[in-house]
């Protein structure tokens, strides 16, 4: 099957680079931020200016319909939450999603995190959620650096997972390629499909970006008409990076290291572009 998405060149993915980066100083922002106390829409508006005062916008703000910088997702809501005056409370699992493009390039980065101030049986069980579904994003982008073909990604991701526990992976909602827009072909399973996906080559950029429950995988929009959230009312995490494949190896476009830390775990080191 003919590639229906574009190859990026070499200068083309050093500007996605500084769209990642730009993503991840407005999440950086964010986190710094989140406490007991703090509104969704407090958190929006710091990442909107981070992103504006580097020269960027947000592009989640070019979906139609959407009029937010991050998505922002609070215990059983997983992904696309709309951010508002619920205020957050110690305690609390968030995910936040974030975008911004740059000179026509984008990034798009998510990660999840406990509330700070309470420390019992559920903290502790949302925050190993949270790492389980962070480490399988890592599993699944250094599947990324050995695969040939790109759904050997999902296979490593749903592996990662559920020889931590039994989690639930989100099926209807996948990763996808990234570029000119934030969302392009090729879909990124974060599970086994029959299908090998394309071939990974030189100039593939995507977004990994497992979503998880605590409990099974079934999903409901809610009546907002955005917000996803599980079914049985258990909690989601969500953590996401940008990534380029190049002719001498992966660079993480939305981590500063370009995913060195990351990585070091699973014996893949990035190869940075210049
Ligand atoms: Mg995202
Ligand atoms: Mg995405």
């Amino acid at each position: 099957m003919r590639n229906k998405y574009e190859l990026k060149t070499e200068d083309q993915i050093r500007k996605m680079r500084v769209a990642g980066l730009l993503t991840q100083k407005a999440l950086e922002a964010v986190r710094a931020n989140i406490k007991p106390g703090v509104t969704t829409l407090e958190l929006d508006r710091i990442a909107e200016q981070t992103i504006r005062a580097g020269g960027g916008r947000p592009n989640f703000q070019l979906v139609p319909g959407y009029y937010h910088t991050i998505c922002a997702s609070v215990n059983s809501e997983v992904v696309h939450g709309i951010p508002s005056n619920r205020v957050l409370s110690a305690g609390d699992l968030v995910s936040i999603d974030c975008g911004a493009e740059v000179d026509g390039w984008n990034g798009d980065s998510a990660f999840s995190m406990v509330v700070p101030g309470r420390d019992d049986a559920q903290t502790r069980e949302r925050q190993r959620q949270s790492d389980v579904c962070e480490g399988s994003l890592w599993a699944g982008i250094a599947a990324l650096a050995r695969a040939k073909r790109l759904n050997e990604v999902g296979v490593e991701i749903e592996k990662y997972i559920l020889d931590r526990g039994n989690y639930g992976i989100l099926e209807q909602y996948v990763g996808h390629g990234i570029g000119r827009s934030m969302h392009e072909d090729p879909a990124v399973f974060n599970y086994r499909v029959r299908d090998q996906g394309p071939k990974v080559e030189p100039g593939l950029c995507v977004a990994i970006e497992p979503m998880i429950t605590a409990g099974n995988q079934r999903t409901e929009v809610l009546a907002d008409d955005w917000t996803v959230a599980t079914k049985d009312g258990s909690d989601g995490a969500h953590w996401e990076h940008s990534v380029a494949v190049h002719s001498r190896g992966i660079w993480v476009l939305t981590a500063q290291d370009g995913g060195f830390e990351g990585l070091k775990p699973f014996g893949v080191t990035p190869v940075p572009l210049d």
